[in-house]
């Protein structure tokens, strides 16, 4: 075969003008210990591009081939979809040294090389992108690779392969098109595949004799041609730039668009391209493959773990077509029991891959994720990279590690991102719950925890159920890459077919998702929405109840219990190693006993805010809540409040005694009145025959009560200005508990914060009620209780008279929600209208009420605490808005040197772990600036 004469047939399409890249380098070429290339050019190379390089250079055996930098994909879309000039030439050169340390050249006759092309981002994005193997293959290359092999149905099989991935990823998807029925060429082959098999006879692919294949890859031929009417090309420099192009082109494809989105993978990135050698699994029974962690990344433990196949491909173990077997014994469960492990039928092989995975742990000091294929007896390394893990798994490796030595506790504690720790607060199922349940059907445990929903049988419909609130499962045969909005929106996963490495596996997670895949015995009627396991027939929204952890599928709901983290060590030691190296502390927003004591559980080293309004709203006050609103007269609001406040009194004796020795903000009455009072005709008349007043006379007063703009209306500390007996009976119901409590020797730290408060006067006259009232119980009970009064800096005039404000308080506390509305101009309770709209369309890259906005209210804040601390040095400051459990805003709080963070009880660990991470990371930024 003359290549020149071929390459000048086969042009890809060139950039017009490249002076300004002339010198520019795009390809990186790794092979034989050499390699362009390292590591840390994840950048420019991806990720794949970058640990092929490395694992070169680390002299492991990896086939040879170069990698087309993320700057290459950049250019062709900067470019109208066209490749900087230098390409081609650079492509040649760095393809003639593969063919050179391969022993074989591209699209010879006699002795054919075929490639492999697959793309490869800065981030791993699983199955988001497209590959193309087995290039190369052509009807003058075949014989030639017979020849070689000797094993012609390997050669059909791997030409057939070739036939639908080429067809599907580069003559129809990047071709732009795919029918939106879902019925693309693809599909078209395997029916054509099916078909073939039901004729033979025959069930699995493997059993269709080369003859079989032979008349299978013309009919392929066939069906492409009349489909995207086109012939398949038989070349094989337009296969290898055909496949180059679909390889950029999936970047832009709906899969990896929709899996950015939910990742927050900037579109200009870019994937790389990585061109390579093909090494075949599937040659016989001398070869296999297999996918692998350095542990498991299920579970954390330090055991080597994976799966393999023998004579397979390395798309058969990830697809799920057939369930894999363990690597080595150590992996066998009760359920794999019966099947080989490579450890036991090639004992050799596996020895290498042991040696080699741990060296690859030790060098990159972290778990990977690898690809191994053996082909007649040699084995090779296909990629490695640091492996997903699911939160339970990335506490106990980080510890772990860090107690080895193979990493620093500051190492560790960066190691765990602190989202992942709601893993392990997460439900489970109730084990007794179990015993008594009807189980359908065991599968692989692949994601922790429990979950129940209800169930669906496309990602669509999980989307759209889950959309209307509804909690739903997902289950099918398999996921594929489409399916991940799907995914993401539903409470579990549960596939039919696929191992701990396939793609539901995959996601689930790095999602840290329940999840439970190759559930084998279930039978999955798509079409007609039925399933049938155990003898059961259920349908679509039935409930069902997944054990993530174990692996088990239930008929109906069953109980689940909260989350445990109590009795894990290796979590105990992190948050231990966290609250050494953390400045902030951690305190929660808590409004009842119950909740102060799970949030002290999770290490809550005080309440940031007690909301009393919540206390008013229980059934049984509420009347008399009622009463105190409608009362036109002073007389009548205080004979009301006289029955709330013992009723207060008894909340507020609970959580300090939950809360015993560490103090318990409590915030006075902050929301408009009208919210407590009933909002429909019916609702009146009930009230009016329950309190006795006519229902005119309390419809008028209800209109009377209405805002336009509630938010900015008469609410916070205006509501305690304009009705004082509220504020008062408040303030004395928290003294009298704190009185009663010091008497019995409980330790109380009662903090009585203001709301809302814009100008000075309105704190100072609110201290002042608060200070008579809480001296005036002291003196009547002869106590002495420190208590401290300060007040909310939810404005932005707040902020910025923080100079005068801080006169007049003892700390503040930041009430970012509010603080966020204002700042903004967004309303709390309707922007959700639009905020979703502005993500979308990147006019907002983040949701300001879920993450600080740094520049505006953030600005803001700053100010707030430069000027509160001139007149005040150590003015305790806080924040309990709901960004003090996100972890980008502690971090920020940290920078702004808060006291302290305060968030619902199940965020304080993500807070504890999100302000050491801050306190690390400052750290390391002066030491490197000290070392410049
Ligand atoms: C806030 O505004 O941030 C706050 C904590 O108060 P609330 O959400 O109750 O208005
Ligand atoms: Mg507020």
């Amino acid at each position: 075969m003359k290549k020149e004469i071929i390459k000048k047939k086969i042009k890809p399409q060139l950039a017009k003008s490249s002076k300004a890249t002339r010198a520019k380098k795009y390809v990186y070429f790794f092979g034989k210990g050499q390699a362009d290339g390292t590591a840390d050019m994840k950048n420019l190379l991806g990720g794949k591009g970058a640990n092929l390089a490395e694992m070169t250079n680390l002299r492991i055996p990896v086939p040879a081939g170069f990698t087309i930098t993320t700057e290459g994909c950049t250019y062709y879309y900067q470019n109208k979809q066209t490749y900087p000039k230098e390409l081609t030439k650079q492509v040649d050169a760095a393809l003639v040294r593969v063919e050179k340390i391969m022993g074989r050249n591209y699209g010879d006759t006699n002795d054919p090389l075929l490639l492999s092309v697959r793309s490869g981002a800065r981030r791993s994005m699983p199955g988001m992108m497209e590959t193309v193997l087995n290039l190369g293959l052509t009807t003058k290359t075949i014989s030639g690779l017979i020849k070689r092999t000797g094993n012609e149905r390997f050669v059909y099989d791997a030409y057939r392969r070739l036939l639908m991935m080429y067809a599907d990823v580069v003559m129809e998807k990047a071709a732009g098109i795919e029918p939106t029925d879902g019925e693309g060429i693809r599909q078209k082959l395997e029916r054509a595949m099916d078909l073939m098999k039901e004729k033979k006879g025959v069930h699995q692919d493997t059993d269709l004799t080369s003859d079989d294949l032979k008349i299978l890859c013309e009919k392929f031929k066939q069906i492409i041609k009349t489909t995207l009417k086109k012939e398949f090309p038989d070349d094989p420099y337009e296969q290898l730039w055909g496949g180059i192009g679909a390889v950029f082109h999936s970047w832009v494809g709906k899969r990896a668009v929709s899996y950015r989105k939910i990742e927050g993978i900037p579109e200009d990135w870019g994937t790389a391209v990585n061109v390579q050698a093909m090494v075949f699994g599937n040659t016989g029974d001398t070869s296999a493959t297999g996918v692998a962690f350095t542990r498991n990344p299920a579970t954390g433990e330090d055991i080597f773990y994976g799966e393999w196949l023998p004579n397979a491909q390395g798309e058969d173990v990830v697809a799920g077509i057939r369930t894999p077997n363990p690597v080595n014994k150590a992996g066998k469960t009760s359920d794999t029991e019966h099947l080989s492990a490579l450890e036991e039928m090639m004992p050799d092989l596996y020895n290498q891959l042991f040696k080699i995975q741990k060296r690859l742990e030790r060098h990159y000091t972290d778990m990977q994720d690898i690809e191994f294929t053996i082909e007649e007896g040699k084995l090779w390394m296909l990629q490695t990279r640091t492996g997903k893990r699911n939160g339970q798994a990335a506490i106990r490796m980080a510890v772990e590690m860090a107690r080895s030595k193979l990493i620093s506790k500051e190492t560790a504690l960066l190691r765990v991102n602190p989202e992942q720790i709601d893993e392990l607060l997460h439900p489970s199922v109730d084990p007794e719950a179990e015993k008594r349940a009807v189980e359908l059907v065991k599968g692989l445990p692949a994601g922790p925890g429990g979950a129940i929903g209800r169930i669906v049988f496309t990602a669509d419909d999980a989307q759209a159920w889950a959309k209307q609130g509804e909690k739903v499962i997902l289950v099918r045969n398999e996921t594929s890459p489409e399916d991940v909005h799907g995914m993401h929106a539903a409470e579990a996963i549960l596939t039919a077919r696929g191992g701990m490495t396939s793609h539901a596996a995959l996601v689930a997670r790095g999602w840290g998702k329940c999840c439970i895949v190759g559930a084998n015995a279930l039978d999955i009627d798509a079409q007609n929405k039925i399933i049938r396991a155990n003898s059961k027939v259920l349908h679509e929204g039935d409930w069902i109840t997944l054990n993530g952890s174990r692996g088990r599928v239930f008929e109906g709901q069953l109980k689940l219990l909260p989350a445990d983290p109590a009795n894990n060590p290796w979590y105990l030691e992190l948050m231990k190693w966290a609250d050494q190296n953390r400045k902030l502390k951690i305190r929660t927003n808590a409004d009842r006993p119950e909740d102060s004591k799970i949030a002290r559980t999770f290490g809550a080293e005080g309440i940031g805010l007690c909301r009393t309004e919540h206390m008013f709203f229980q059934a049984e006050r509420i009347r008399s809540v009622r009463e105190m609103i409608l009362s036109d007269t002073l007389e009548g609001r205080e004979k009301a409040l006289v029955k709330l406040l013992p009723m207060q009194k008894d909340d507020f004796i609970g959580i300090f005694k939950a809360m015993e020795g560490l103090p318990v903000t409590i915030r006075l009455l902050d929301p408009p009145l009208h919210e407590f009072l009933p909002k429909t005709d019916a609702e009146l008349h009930e009230l009016s025959l329950e309190m006795g007043v006519p229902f005119e006379q309390l419809k008028t007063k209800n209109e009377s009560l209405h805002e336009f703009n509630p938010m900015l209306g008469h609410r916070g500390c205006r509501l305690g200005i304009t009705y004082p007996e509220i504020y008062e009976m408040q303030v004395q119901a928290i003294m009298e508990a704190a009185c009663e409590l010091t008497q019995k020797k409980v330790k109380v730290i009662p903090e009585i914060m203001i709301p809302l408060v814009g100008h000075v006067n309105e704190l100072e006259s609110m201290r002042r009620l608060t200070i008579q009232t809480a001296e005036a119980v002291q003196k009547k009970n002869k106590v002495k209780v420190n208590y401290l009064v300060g007040t909310m800096i939810e404005l932005p005039r707040a902020c910025v008279t923080s100079d005068e404000i801080a006169t007049q308080a003892d700390f503040y506390s930041f009430g970012t929600n509010d603080l966020t509305q204002t700042v903004y101009g967004f309303s709390r309770d309707d922007s959700g209208r639009f905020l979703p709209y502005y993500q979308e369309h990147h006019i907002l890259k983040d949701d300001p009420f879920i993450t600080i906005d740094i520049e505006g209210v953030g600005a803001f804040m700053e100010i707030a605490v430069e000027k509160g601390r001139k007149v005040k040095k150590n003015l305790k400051i806080g924040i309990c808005g709901e960004h003090g459990g996100e972890p980008r805003s502690v971090e920020f709080c940290h920078h702004l040197h808060l006291d302290y963070v305060s968030c619902s009880p199940f965020r304080v660990p993500i807070a504890r772990l999100a302000a050491a991470q801050a306190a690390i990371k400052e750290r390391m930024e002066k030491n490197k600036k000290k070392k410049k």
